[in-house]
């Protein structure tokens, strides 16, 4: 795969998304985390982001649920570089229904090469990463180069 440099805004794009069972350690982490966070632009899945917006008391644009595509729809911004952090506390329990949802995020998330926490320790270290408040210069899929590849195939 050809791929190119792009550069990651100084203000990151964070999707947050936690299953059910999840939810209150999501909370926990954003409350704890909350000076840091208000200094980027937050999304999450439907409940996630109302539960986190009630609590945190910051802005935080919502999308549909997850079960209802909220997830793809975090996954479709990806392709896009409209975001560039998740943090996704999936539920290790309870495969079904999320398994599908989980796999498909985290496929396009490396293809797209954005960087995903999926557990408190992970999302520990991205945010004190010094990289979080800089420019980042990172690398994703080279799509013109990919699309005329495809397209000259015999
Ligand atoms: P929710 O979606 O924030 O709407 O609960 C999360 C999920 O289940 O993926």
């Amino acid at each position: 795969m050809d791929m190119k440099q792009i550069e990651m805004p100084e203000q990151k794009r964070i999707a947050l998304i936690a299953h059910d069972n999840m939810k209150q350690d999501l909370l926990d982490w954003t409350q704890k985390n909350l000076n840091t966070l208000r200094q980027h632009q937050l999304y999450a899945t439907g409940t996630t982001g109302h539960l986190l917006e009630n609590s945190l008391q910051i802005p935080i644009t919502k999308l549909i649920s997850g079960p209802l595509g909220g997830d793809q729809q975090i996954g479709a911004m990806l392709t896009e570089q409209k975001i560039d952090i998740i943090v996704f506390f999936w539920d290790p329990f309870e495969p079904m229904p999320h398994d599908p949802d989980v796999k498909a995020l985290l496929r396009v998330a490396a293809v797209w090469n954005v960087a995903v926490a999926c557990s408190r320790s992970s999302a520990d270290f991205m945010i004190s990463s010094p990289l979080l408040s800089q420019k980042h210069p990172y690398s994703v899929p080279d799509y013109e180069s990919y699309l005329q590849k495809r397209l000259n195939k015999p």
